[in-house]
């Protein structure tokens, strides 16, 4: 079979309701090594034949073969492989890539290719094709600075890089003076008589025509006539070039190049477009950090004032019906912290509550305190409490019963007024307690409750040596109620012994009680977070069920407070917040996606003629679409990249100038990079669509 086989084929324009004809039934065959000068008046269908023959264009009707392939059951895509593997295209007016060097316009075609080449090897092709066509001093300029006949030469150049079997020239030397354009027909014949090359040539000068083996007359759409001059150029058939599909990685990498150099040919417009993008991811950014910073400040300030703390009480006792309310039963022992503090993952510190209310002496001057509370130096991490002076007990403290003791502010008002308590011994009903630090200022809690009217001591030294009431199971307020701890005029010789004497200090030390006696008031804990609530008291409650047998149905035998409201009006502000600055990021990002889109649209119309080219060229639609859209993502990460830069530069600003505290957020920076590639595929991919949607021959056509 022939090279080009064409039978019956017309083509017509339809313009509305009327049918322009063009083509009327054209029949014909052209071998291999052929050089055909079609020619015919202006506006005879030359071109329109010429786009038919170069598989930029379908015929209405008929068949064409080329190279035995049935060309009118292709799709685009197989079309503009048959493009880039058989067919050269050289136009009048050269369409060569502006602002591109002579060299990178001819490695284009290459980028379209199937046929697997080298970086290397594609170069050296391309230098040995310039100096072949007498440019070998030019590789380097921009079609701007090339003559006219430069630039046909080089685009001579580029319709051989693929090295296709056929090519086609519209009007080559319509553009030139005479000299050039016996040039430029010299290489055409050349390439013809030395490589066999078929060269199908559209002109309607004579002299042109001259240079052809064959002419072919064309008038109205009809073969008019078809004067064969000499023989086809009689060569070695060339190999046809195996063509391999080229890897995903390396034609993502080729595109990727091609999209960065088109973006850098322009790059202010590059990062004006950018900007409504950076501005967005900026502001989001800078309002993550500083928004992160304030709630986590606000987190910390009501963590301080409890939110993240949990209160165990024991449980209640019922005895025939009557339950005696909370804390009627003493349930809770100090194993049961130890296991809460280390069994439970969402509990950062647990601390056990031994209370007394009771006076404290110290000189002349008594005082009941609202809380003297025995507890272990965790408290001062759960309650978020530091030293003012001096310092918190220590466990071993508490190991060894210490009568030491930390005083509030409030107490030190009371009872030493001036004086400095350090050192000092203070009498807690009756029982001498060093003290050895003072607790810093914590003002009234959410209750009006003075909090720092507080002692803290050992909860051992309360529980054995204050409260001496390790064996009873009587309530701890209940003792207190009665008062009977108080010194008053009822009780005319405190120290006198009662019936029922409690067990001395040395009884204590000789008989230390059974541990599994003691018996705790309260464990006080904190989760490790106010969202971790739920879980701290799911996991608290399975550990104690767990540790006082209870069977499944059966009742805890604790209950477990915690300062629900207060979590839930902070989370409440912490999502408010969090979905004011979602609506702000979206409405900014949206505002630079349009405009990413607007000026690409304006990037594909500017650009039309070469996109155009590269689809003559070979480039599938497909291949365009990616390419553009590759360009609008690569805008949306250079604009996210900055954008992040400049968000982090202004929370550190902001952290440093203002003193506003700022947090990190690598969430945002992520979700950032993730939006905004999400911008740039959204918003990039109609005018990308737009592109891959363009008809290659008006493509060209465009002016
Ligand atoms: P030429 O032989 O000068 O290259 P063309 O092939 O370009 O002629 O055009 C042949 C005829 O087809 C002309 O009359 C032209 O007006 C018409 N024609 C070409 N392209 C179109 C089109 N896209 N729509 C309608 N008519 C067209
Ligand atoms: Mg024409």
């Amino acid at each position: 079979m022939e090279l080009i086989e064409l039978q019956r084929i017309s083509k017509y324009y339809q313009t509305g309701d009327i049918q322009t004809p063009v083509l009327d039934e054209i029949t014909l065959k052209i071998g291999r090594g052929e050089f055909v000068a079609l020619m015919g008046p202006s506006g005879s269908g030359k071109t329109t034949l010429m786009n038919l023959l170069g598989c930029l264009d379908s015929p209405t009707g008929g068949h064409y073969w080329l190279d035995s392939e049935d060309v009118g059951a292709m799709n685009l895509e197989a079309r503009a492989r048959l493009r880039s593997m058989k067919i050269g295209f050289i136009f009048q007016n050269f369409n060569l890539l502006a602002r591109t060097t002579a060299l990178d316009n001819l490695l284009m075609p290459l980028t379209y290719s199937t046929e697997k080449i080298s970086a290397a090897e594609a170069w050296k092709r391309a230098v040995s094709l310039l100096e072949r066509v007498g440019l070998a001093n030019r590789m380097d300029h921009e079609p701007s600075r090339l003559s006219g006949g430069q630039q046909q030469r080089v685009a001579i150049a580029r319709s051989l890089m693929n090295r296709p079997p056929l090519i086609f020239a519209d009007e080559p030397t319509g553009n030139l003076d005479s000299r050039t354009s016996e040039e430029v027909l010299a290489l055409l014949e050349t390439l013809n008589r030395e490589e066999g090359v078929t060269i199908i040539l559209v002109t309607h000068d004579e002299n042109v025509a001259r240079h052809a083996r064959r002419i072919i007359r064309i008038r109205d759409g009809r073969v008019e006539a078809d004067e064969v001059r000499l023989p086809p150029a009689d060569f070695e058939q060339a190999p046809t070039i195996p063509s391999s599909p080229v890897g995903i990685l390396s034609q993502l990498s080729e595109t990727l190049s091609t999209s960065l150099t088109g973006l850098r040919r322009n790059t202010l417009r590059a990062a004006l477009t950018a900007l409504g993008i950076i501005i967005g991811i900026a502001s989001v950014i800078a309002m993550m950090e500083i928004g992160n910073g304030s709630a986590k400040s606000i987190q910390r300030t009501v963590a301080s004032m409890g939110a993240n703390n949990l209160t165990v009480f024991p449980g209640s006792a019922a005895s025939g019906g009557v339950s005696f309310g909370s804390g009627s039963v003493m349930t809770l022992t100090p194993e049961d912290v130890i296991a809460v503090s280390n069994e439970c993952p969402a509990v950062r510190a647990a601390a056990p509550i031994v209370r007394s209310r009771t006076q404290v002496v110290f000189g002349n001057k008594n005082w009941v305190p609202s809380s003297i509370f025995g507890t272990t130096p965790a408290f001062l991490e759960i309650r978020d409490w530091s030293m003012s002076q001096g310092e918190m007990f220590t466990d071993r403290d508490v190991r060894n019963a210490n009568k030491v003791c930390v005083l509030g502010q409030r107490i030190v008002k009371e009872l030493f007024g001036e004086q400095n308590p350090i050192g000092k011994e203070i009498r807690i009903n009756n029982v001498p307690f060093q003290v050895r630090g003072i607790l810093s200022r914590k003002g009234a809690n959410m209750m009006g409750m003075d909090q720092d009217d507080i002692v803290l001591a050992p909860w051992t030294a309360i529980k054995f040596r204050v409260s001496a009431s390790a064996l009873s199971n009587a309530n701890q307020s209940a003792a207190a109620a009665s008062n009977s701890n108080v010194n008053t005029l009822n009780k005319v010789y405190p120290g006198s012994t009662s019936l029922y004497p409690g067990r001395s200090e040395s009884q204590v030390a000789n008989n230390p009680l059974p541990v599994r006696f003691v018996n705790i008031d309260q464990i006080l804990a904190v989760s490790t977070s106010a969202e971790a609530m739920p879980q701290a008291i799911a996991q608290i409650t399975s550990v104690l069920r767990e540790r006082h047998r209870l069977q499944p149905g059966e009742p805890d035998d604790f209950s477990i407070r915690d300062m629900t409201e207060v979590s839930k009006a902070l989370s409440s502000t912490t999502t408010m917040m969090t979905n004011l600055l979602l609506v702000v990021a979206l409405i900014s990002l949206v505002v630079g996606g349009v405009g990413i889109m607007n000026i690409m649209l304006v990037s594909v119309t500017e650009r039309t003629r070469e996109i155009g080219l590269r689809m003559a060229v070979g480039a599938s639609p497909a291949r365009i679409l990616q390419q553009f859209l590759t360009e609008a993502i690569l805008l949306c990460f250079f604009g996210g990249a900055v954008g992040i830069l400049i968000g982090r530069l202004t929370a550190i600003l902001v952290s440093w100038l203002l003193r506003w505290p700022t947090e990190v957020s690598i969430t945002a920076i992520v979700a950032a990079f993730a939006v905004s590639a999400t911008v740039g595929i959204l918003f990039g991919y109609y005018p990308a669509w737009k592109a891959s949607r363009l008809d290659p021959i008006s493509a060209l056509r465009y002016e």
